[in-house]
C-alpha cells in the first residue's frame, strides 16, 4: 500500500514533491503550489507527522463535547428555575 502524504498546511494543496537535500543530507518536503517547504525528514510518515496540530485537534474535539455538557447542564438549570419560579 502506498501511504498517502497530507496536504499542505497552509494552502492544503496535495501537490507535494520529496527530494534528497544534499547539503543538509536529509529529504525534505516542498509544495508545489505555494513554496512552502518542510525541514529534513525520513520518510512520508515524518511529513504526516504534526504533534501539534494532532495535540489541538484532539483538545478542540475535547473542548466541543465540553461545551455540549455545559450547555445541556445550562438548560436544564434554566428550565428548573423557570419551572421552579412559577410555583413561588
Ligand atoms: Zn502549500
Amino acid at each position: 500500500m502506498i501511504e498517502q502524504h497530507k496536504r499542505c498546511p497552509f494552502c492544503k494543496s496535495r501537490n507535494i514533491i520529496f527530494y534528497v537535500d544534499a547539503l543538509h543530507s536529509g529529504t525534505k518536503g516542498k509544495c508545489e503550489n505555494c513554496g512552502a517547504t518542510s525541514g529534513c525528514i525520513d520518510n512520508v510518515w515524518n511529513w504526516n507527522s504534526r504533534p501539534i496540530e494532532d495535540a489541538l485537534r484532539a483538545e478542540n474535539d475535547r473542548l466541543k463535547i465540553e461545551n455540549e455538557v455545559l450547555e445541556y447542564k445550562y438548560a436544564e438549570i434554566t428550565c428548573s428555575m423557570q419551572f421552579g419560579s412559577e410555583h413561588d
